[in-house]
């Protein structure tokens, strides 16, 4: 009976959808048509806008009908000026925070969340309740922005969002004052620990700064990370989802995420073992006895603190010892490079290929240096102020390769968030989903750092690109981009299954050594014990940042790369293909990111590479050379491969 009463109503709700589409559209134009009217000022005065969102507030339409179309749009006509007001001021907070930390501006970040709070505890359900009507709306817009609003949580008490960011900004706070001392002094994590990591060799040393900042750190944060889990999680139940795993899947809008994943490893896994197999069994010869040659490798000596990256040791897995790489750090240093002309040639890269000229307000509000008269946060970020043409970025700039990449990275969100909003109502203005986000500006920096292009730009000589050298760049990428993989894939794995409650909490130190024994073959360099917390030493887990999107990025950016490289037409190898100054090329990526998310991220990728899913295809084929080598130089040294 109930089954044959929805069904009726559905069908009715259909037909009458159907001869009132057109009226619907039209008022649905002007909620796609908004925003681009709003201009706001660029200096924020919280407390008037406050105001006026009070008022605001107090002007709510009176739903009779969840089900009518009419006040769907009228309802959320009103809820959008709001939300916009909203996000605005708490972006400027949020951004006057990580530029300058102190309590005031803490405390003022918070305060506004607070603010908003009871709106967005009255608002949730009712756009969950038009929700429940409207995903049978023919209308496409309508649809698809009620079944993404309908996504948020709310709160049940404002003792809740002082605890949780209490919490947060307790760990984040250990996280960046933590020290590791020897005799001589004490080393913070940035520059120190992360430079140490880069560049001494000592097998005893590493270990030292390895061991001192996983202690440090990790066991202070254990009990905090566990409460704030548990909080999160209380919350997130209280909000009808079974757990965070699932709350977090859900901006996906993919069924079967997790096999995806799967999927990618899987794929990538032969090419990841072999590299594995290589690095593992020339830092055997540098470090005899240290440990055994068949199995995983130590975490401490792979170039980075957290094993995620093995880049910086390029030079002790160099696949010829007389082929090194042209030096981008002593190029720009030997050119007096600037930080200022780091953004100057990656602002050159993305006008030539017709992408956007960073704004007036990017370069008067960016934070481009670490400055001496304050605390910042210093992991580069970029913001979109949700404000006419005010994009802008915080990185404390080094003039170094790893800076050029960064420089290239971070502009590429800008030039996502300039693409969308240009062409999109502040509903759309998002990326595709967030891997399309962090993929944008790795595409671009690829081509940036590729040998023919630094070759045409008089950066290196063209003649020393051979053979040797190809493998040689090819080697530094993958150390970079593949080593990544499966760090990134053990990640979320775990916190999936730690939001599951999948694993003993009194095992939480084992089971992240398992996961990263299982699909990476990294070990601890040391004994660990559940006093530890190794997981707990990495930013994203304490500022509770899903990394799927990094691991998906990592797979789409090569998807992206080659799909340019097939509009430009280009024939060699992958690797070597350079777009700059292609004009049509960046035309079309541009139409992409002018999309933002008005559809469902498969439709967008397939409009630009002609494929609708995230696919191994494109990096296995970039790498395939270097694959080849691989296998054949493993068997000459007589490495095994596995551990
Ligand atoms: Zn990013």
């Amino acid at each position: 009976m109930i089954k044959y009463f929805a069904v009726t109503v559905v069908l009715q709700l259909l037909l009458r959808y159907e001869t009132d589409s057109i009226v619907v559209q039209k008022q649905i134009n002007g909620i796609l048509n908004e925003g681009k009217v709003v201009v706001f000022s660029n200096d924020i005065d919280v407390e008037k806008q406050n105001l006026e969102i009070q008022y605001d507030i107090t002007q709510a339409p009176n739903i009779t009908d969840y089900s009518s179309e009419r006040q769907a749009i009228q309802w959320l006509t009103w809820y959008i000026s709001i939300a916009q007001k909203a996000i605005k001021i708490s972006t400027v907070l949020n951004f006057n925070y990580m530029t300058n930390i102190t309590r005031e501006n803490l405390q003022k970040y918070v305060a506004q969340k607070e603010f908003m709070s009871p709106f967005n505890r009255q608002t949730l359900p009712i756009m969950k309740r038009f929700n429940h009507f409207m995903q049978y709306s023919t209308n496409y817009d309508l649809k698809r922005i009620y079944s993404r609003g309908a996504h948020g949580t709310i709160t049940v008490d404002d003792q809740y969002i002082e605890k949780t960011s209490k919490l947060r900004s307790q760990m984040l706070n250990i996280y960046s004052t933590t020290t590791v001392c020897d005799r001589l002094k004490c080393y913070p994590l940035t520059p120190d620990l992360d430079e140490m990591m880069h560049v001494e060799k000592d097998y005893d040393r590493l270990l030292w700064a390895w061991k001192g900042w996983h202690d440090r750190c990790g066991n202070k944060v254990r009990p905090l990370y566990v409460d704030y889990i548990d909080l999160l999680t209380k919350n997130i139940q209280e909000n009808g989802y079974t757990d965070l795993t699932e709350k977090w899947m859900e901006p996906w809008e993919t069924d079967n995420f997790e096999d995806m994943l799967d999927q990618l490893l899987d794929d990538v896994m032969p090419l990841y073992k072999q590299l594995h197999a290589y690095v593992r069994g020339r830092l055997c010869e540098l470090y005899p006895y240290r440990f055994n040659c068949n199995g995983p490798i130590p975490a401490h000596i792979l170039g980075n603190m957290w094993s995620q990256q093995w880049h910086e040791r390029l030079d002790d897995f160099l696949p010829y010892s007389k082929t090194r790489l042209a030096d981008m750090t002593k190029i720009l240093q030997r050119k007096n490079v600037t930080i200022h002309q780091m953004y100057l040639f990656a602002e050159n890269f993305y006008t030539s290929i017709d992408l956007y000229s960073m704004t007036e307000n990017f370069w008067t509000k960016s934070m481009f240096e670490r400055p001496k008269d304050r605390n910042v946060d210093c992991k580069a970020s970029a913001f979109d102020m949700r404000n006419t043409d005010d994009y802008r970025i915080k990185i404390c700039t080094e003039v170094d390769d790893n800076n050029f990449y960064i420089v290239h990275h971070e502009m590429g969100h800008i030039e996502y968030y300039m693409a969308y909003s240009k062409s999109q109502p502040y509903v759309y203005r998002d990326g595709a989903n967030s891997a399309f986000h962090e993929a944008i500006g790795d595409t671009i920096g690829m081509f940036a750092i590729c040998p023919t292009h630094g070759a045409s730009l008089g950066l290196i000589d063209e003649n020393i690109i051979d053979e040797k050298y190809e493998i040689t760049y090819l080697m530094r990428t993958a150390l970079q981009k593949v080593a990544f993989l499966p760090f990134a894939y053990v990640m979320d794995k775990y916190r999936f299954a730690l939001f599951r409650n999948q694993i003993d909490r009194s095992k939480l130190n084992r089971a992240w050594w398992d996961m990263k024994l299982k699909y990476g073959g990294i070990m601890p360099p040391v004994e660990r014990s559940e006093q530890n917390f190794d997981p707990g030493v990495k930013y994203h887990m304490l500022a509770n940042v899903p990394y799927s999107r990094y691991f998906l990025s990592y797979i789409l950016q090569f998807q992206f790369y080659r799909a340019l490289c097939k509009i430009g037409q280009n024939e060699g190898p992958l690797h070597l293909c350079d777009i700059y100054q292609q004009k049509a090329v960046g035309d079309q990526f541009r139409r992409m990111l002018a999309m933002g998310n008005s559809r469902h991220w498969s439709e967008i990728l397939e409009v630009f590479t002609g494929e609708t899913t995230f696919r191994s295809e494109a990096i296995l084929i970039y790498f395939q050379p270097l694959y080849k080598w691989l296998i054949k130089e493993n068997i000459r040294r007589d490495y095994p491969v596995g551990w």
